[in-house]
């Protein structure tokens, strides 16, 4: 097992002994581990696993494992184990983690950008039907998840996804987690700056490096060039949105320190524009202060968001440019307010070359390997092979001619895939939930969709853009505080004084430049039985009340 994490240069040379030490910042001369987690990661590299997966686990089976790489490491390639069938949400916080493991796993396949070709989406589905009882997620981090998947398959499904040039590496765990990118980056009509190269720059100095596989937790990343604010920049560690400086032209306005999950934060401005050749540097700048000056004493306080709420964003940037980049950043507008509210390009929608693209909604992101691999042979026969996921668990099929739009709408249609879906279907995400999550104390995924089904039957007229977000927890994977309605699962009693699945109540959260966090309902909690009468009720109050151009998110 390896020693001592490599101390980067930039915090050795300017370690400030007994500064922040309490908070186990690297660049305060922290190196002692102050919590399990740190421990695991400072014995060996979590992309080391994959070795022993490959050599140890995969031929010896799952009683093999060691705990430290089960619950830990293995997440560096991607793996989480997934939660034992039957066990109601009331033992989720008090059952020990290995009452609560599966011999089975969650894969996630990161998808960078969004960007598939059909024939890594054909590969997905086979994937999914042959190991993974046909299961697959499109994640609002625009990756796949499968369930079901056996130690003893993994090095098998790596062999597949990387002979089409996917994988699993840095999928989970506390590394540089999958890029999000605009999913219209190059195509469309009206797009500031295209971010596709700047995501494979970044990719390729940053996935995999054993220079930012130990940071403090996860780290999210997210670039658009899209006016629609496409990917959530609001909410992730760092953003690059395209604008146009007045003198310099396209570039990107840098976001820092955005995040859910317990205190919630928006990301802050920098303020400063950089243009698309310099992007991936200030990025892996932004990540090398996560990694130095990060906070690793309690995982609760270990994310960027916490830092940057502590500094500020002109203290941060003084930093950046003055250890990091070694020069000083131009200055840069902000972007400008989206003209729409949905931002998931679903329908049908010119291509700046004259072509289409077709957006597309399944329910809750659930898909299944025989659907995408439907998918993949629409997309081969109408389009040119390139497929991309949203970061709203929504699809796109690209590049088809005007001729060849209506044949592939009702192929969609047909595999109940809606291209003008109801306000509901497209508007409601849900997370894992208790179906296979650890952390879950109620159903969120079936729930989600059935929700869309009677809200469809009930309200045939909405037609008013309206988010309904539903996690399990209180963590926050499916954004519910960024939601219209936002529903955190938890447990309550009934009329009858039973104990029944429901959820915690929270109005009027937003994405968008009028982002913010919606407010909890004080004491309102809906029982999961009640929640179709609850929206009902909300929705059609908000219809007959309304004033004119009023959204319901305001
Ligand atoms: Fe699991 Fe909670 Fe995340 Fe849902 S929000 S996937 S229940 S951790």
């Amino acid at each position: 097992m390896a020693a001592t994490p490599e101390r980067p240069a930039a915090a050795t040379t300017r370690r400030k002994a007994g500064r922040h030490r309490g908070e186990g910042q690297w660049a305060a001369g922290h190196f002692t581990p102050l919590n399990g987690n740190e421990q695991f990661k400072k014995d060996d590299d979590g992309l080391n696993v994959r070795t022993r997966i490959e050599t140890i686990y995969a031929r010896r089976g799952f009683d093999s494992i060691d705990p430290n790489d089960l619950r830990g490491r293995m997440r560096w390639w991607g793996l989480y184990t997934q939660r034992r069938p039957g066990i109601d949400g009331g033992k989720t916080a008090v059952l020990e983690p290995e009452e609560l493991d599966d011999e089975f796993f969650m894969l996630r396949v990161r998808i960078d950008g969004g960007r598939l070709t059909t024939d890594q989406l054909r590969v997905i589905g086979e994937i999914s039907q042959e190991f993974a009882r046909g299961t697959a997620d499109i994640t609002d981090r625009q990756n796949v998840q499968f369930h079901w998947i056996r130690i003893e398959d993994v090095p098998e499904i790596w062999r597949r996804l990387e002979g089409v040039g996917l994988s699993t590496t840095e999928a989970c765990g506390d590394t540089p987690r999958a890029i999000l990118g605009s999913p219209v980056a190059g195509i469309a009509e009206d797009e500031i700056i295209d971010g596709t190269p700047v995501i494979e720059e970044i990719h390729r100095r940053i996935v995999g490096n054993p220079a930012f596989s130990n940071l403090p937790r996860k780290f999210k990343t997210a670039v658009s060039g899209s006016p629609l604010l496409d990917v959530a920049h609001e909410i992730n560690d760092i953003s690059l949105v395209g604008v146009v400086h007045p003198e310099l032209g396209p570039g990107f306005d840098v976001w820092v320190g955005g995040g859910l999950s317990t205190n919630p934060k928006l990301g802050v401005r920098l303020g400063a524009w950089v243009s698309a050749e310099e992007a991936a540097e200030v990025h892996e700048g932004v990540l090398s202060i996560f990694r130095d000056y990060g906070y690793r004493r309690l995982r609760t306080r270990a994310r960027l968001k916490f830092l940057v709420a502590d500094w500020g964003p002109e203290k941060f940037r003084q930093v950046l440019e003055d250890e990091y980049l070694g020069r000083t950043l131009r200055d840069g507008p902000a972007p400008a307010e989206p003209a729409q509210r949905w931002r998931d390009h679903v329908g049908v929608h010119r291509q700046k070359d004259g072509r289409f693209y077709v957006g597309f909604a399944p329910r809750v992101g659930r898909v299944d390997g025989a659907t995408l691999t439907k998918i993949a042979e629409l997309a081969a026969v109408h389009g040119s092979g390139r497929v991309r996921t949203t970061a709203e668990q929504k699809m796109l099929v690209l590049d088809l001619t005007e001729d060849r739009v209506d044949p592939l709408v009702a192929g969609l249609e047909a595999l109940d895939l809606r291209v003008t879906p109801s306000p509901f279907r497209r508007g409601t995400m849900a997370c894992t939930g208790i179906e296979f999550c650890k952390l879950a104390i109620v159903e969120t995924k079936g729930r989600g969709a059935s929700l869309i089904d009677e809200l469809e039957r009930r309200l045939p007229d909405f037609d008013e853009p309206v988010t309904i977000n539903l996690n399990g927890c209180p963590n926050a994977c499916a954004r519910i505080q960024v939601a219209d309605i936002g529903l955190k699962g938890q447990l309550m009693l009934d009329e009858s004084g039973e104990q029944v699945e429901g959820y915690q109540v929270h109005l009027g959260g937003a994405l968008g430049l009028q982002a913010g966090f919606g407010r909890k309902v004080r004491g309102l909690k809906v029982t999961a039985a009640e929640l179709p009468d609850y929206i009902e009720r909300l929705l059609t109050a908000f219809t007959e009340q309304r004033t004119e151009g009023e959204r319901f998110a305001q």
